[in-house]
């Protein structure tokens, strides 16, 4: 059975790229009838907040992005949180190091400083030369008297080559003699990745390992502790680096790069999930847009790309237009709301009656978005009633000499049209066109304008009942005076 995880570190906010990587085992996870388990790897005690580890929890609910074990769902194979498996690590820690595949070293970081310092000026990648390999009893016991605490380094057998097929590099080697003896245990006790990460897939039964390219130089180490451990290697496949548009590695330089800021800005996730899947995903045709399930049908690691994949937001927000128009005004008001109430367009506790209104509004404008955010360059035309030419262009249409007898036919039959709807507005402009015999453009356009100042916007004979008689010809009054 095929058996993925995800295993982020709760450090800060959760990266596009780590969705990617959760995305991508989910996928093959579903396809394949496998399970996924989310795990978390907080051994960096420093940096690991309880609030990151929640945040990616939701993040990943939120893009529908499911485990079947691990952390809350719990499994077989728990626990799913790397400091509540500190007993474990040890265990196997004590083998290694009865087995001499590992042992203590004392040395400070002053002396480890100097060693790295004194190889670079010769020129010489660092590594960790082996001073306490052969340490006797006597030894250890003098520089534990110095009140030094030991760490735990891997003893690296020498002139190996580690060769491995990776599902998307293909094959890759190393040589085991470019790698010092490496920690795996820091002196307070606590693991360090390399090592926890091999006992946890190995353990949980991992098949696939499944994850970005920056931990392609890490698969040499475990796959010796592996080795060495007696543990059978799991399958690897790295995908690539995500760039920017110019061609260096995402940053926020580049704009947002928290799966948060998207969702903030009212991106539906729907639109993150297919934009997602293809960086470094290439569907076999020509097809862009895919729902989950396709996706699910679709993916395979043979189509995920050796190069790196450019985040391209222009793509995103093409994607999420396309599920913007699909999406109802309910939802896309929801989405919309924190950015209209921060603009002051409407009240914290906005309900009833004038949510109604605002999500007519939003059903009107919400194909031109790309994401709810923008909501708020589009909504003024419907609150603000204050409006003045937006051009001189504006301006000229409104001194045609027929302007007079259209705006009067236009306010006589707006009154007297009950009840006021989209069709009747459509029909007292037909009928207006009509009577004065002019083209529609010069009925259609003079009013645009009289109740909006501009010559393009929302479709106008829907604009007019969501402004009401009352608005309506007061603009009209005020553009005319
Ligand atoms: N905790 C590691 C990270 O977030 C996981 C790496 C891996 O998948 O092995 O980068």
């Amino acid at each position: 059975q095929l058996r993925v995880r995800f295993a982020p570190s709760p450090t800060g906010p959760f990266h596009i790229g780590g969705a990617r990587s959760a995305l991508f085992n989910w996928l093959l996870a579903k396809k394949y009838g496998g399970k996924l388990i989310l795990r978390i790897e907080d051994t960096d005690l420093e940096r690991s907040t309880k609030e990151s580890e929640e945040n990616i929890k939701e993040a990943l609910r939120w893009l529908g992005i499911t485990w079947d074990e691990g952390i809350d769902v719990g499994g077989p194979y728990g626990p799913y949180r790397q400091t509540e498996r500190l007993d474990i690590y040890r265990h196997y820690t004590e083998k290694l190091l009865e087995s001499g595949q590992a042992f203590h070293c004392y040395c400070s970081e002053e002396e480890l400083e100097a060693e790295r310092q004194e190889q670079m000026d010769k020129g010489e990648t660092p590594r960790y030369m082996g001073r306490c390999r052969n340490l006797s009893p006597e030894d250890k016991q003098r520089l534990a008297a110095e009140g030094r605490k030991p760490t735990v380094r891997f003893k690296v057998p020498e002139n190996k080559q580690i060769v491995f097929k990776d599902l998307v590099r293909d094959t890759v080697s190393f040589d085991s003699n470019g790698i010092g003896d490496f920690v795996i245990v820091k002196s307070d006790g606590i693991p360090v990745y390399n090592y926890a990460v091999v006992l946890d897939d190995a353990l949980m039964r991992i098949s696939h390992v499944i994850r970005a390219e920056e931990h392609l130089s890490n698969t040499p180490r475990q796959i010796l502790l592996y080795e060495a451990l007696g543990l059978a290697v799991p399958q690897f496949g790295h995908i690539s680096l995500i760039l920017g548009k110019d061609r260096t590695k995402m940053s926020k330089r580049h704009g947002a790069t928290s799966v948060d800021q998207y969702r903030n800005q009212g991106y539906l996730s729907e639109a993150i999930v297919n934009f997602l899947a293809l960086l470094g995903w290439a569907p076999a045709g020509e097809q862009e847009i895919f729902s989950r399930e396709e996706l699910i049908n679709e993916f395979s690691m043979d189509r995920v790309a050796k190069n790196p994949a450019v985040f391209d937001i222009d793509k995103l927000n093409w994607l999420n237009a396309h599920y913007m128009k699909q999406a109802s005004p309910e939802l896309v008001t929801e989405l919309a709301l924190p950015h209209l109430k921060a603009a002051g367009y409407v009240q914290d506790d906005i309900s009833g009656e004038k949510k109604d209104w605002l999500i007519k509004v939003m059903a009107e404008i919400k194909d031109y978005l790309s994401y709810a955010a923008q909501a708020v360059d589009h909504v003024d035309v419907f609150f603000n009633d204050h409006i003045t030419f937006e051009s001189e262009e504006a301006r000229e249409v409104m001194r045609d000499a027929d302007i007079p007898r259209v705006m009067e036919a236009f306010k006589v039959r707006l009154l007297a049209l009950d009840p006021l709807e989209s069709a009747g507005v459509q029909a007292i402009l037909k009928s207006i066109t009509k009577e004065l015999k002019l083209g529609g453009k010069k009925v259609y356009m003079p009013v645009r304008i009289a109740i909006t100042g501009k010559m393009h916007g929302p479709e106008l004979i829907n604009l007019i009942p969501l402004l009401g008689k009352e608005r309506t010809l007061a603009r009209m009054e005020r553009m005319l005076a």
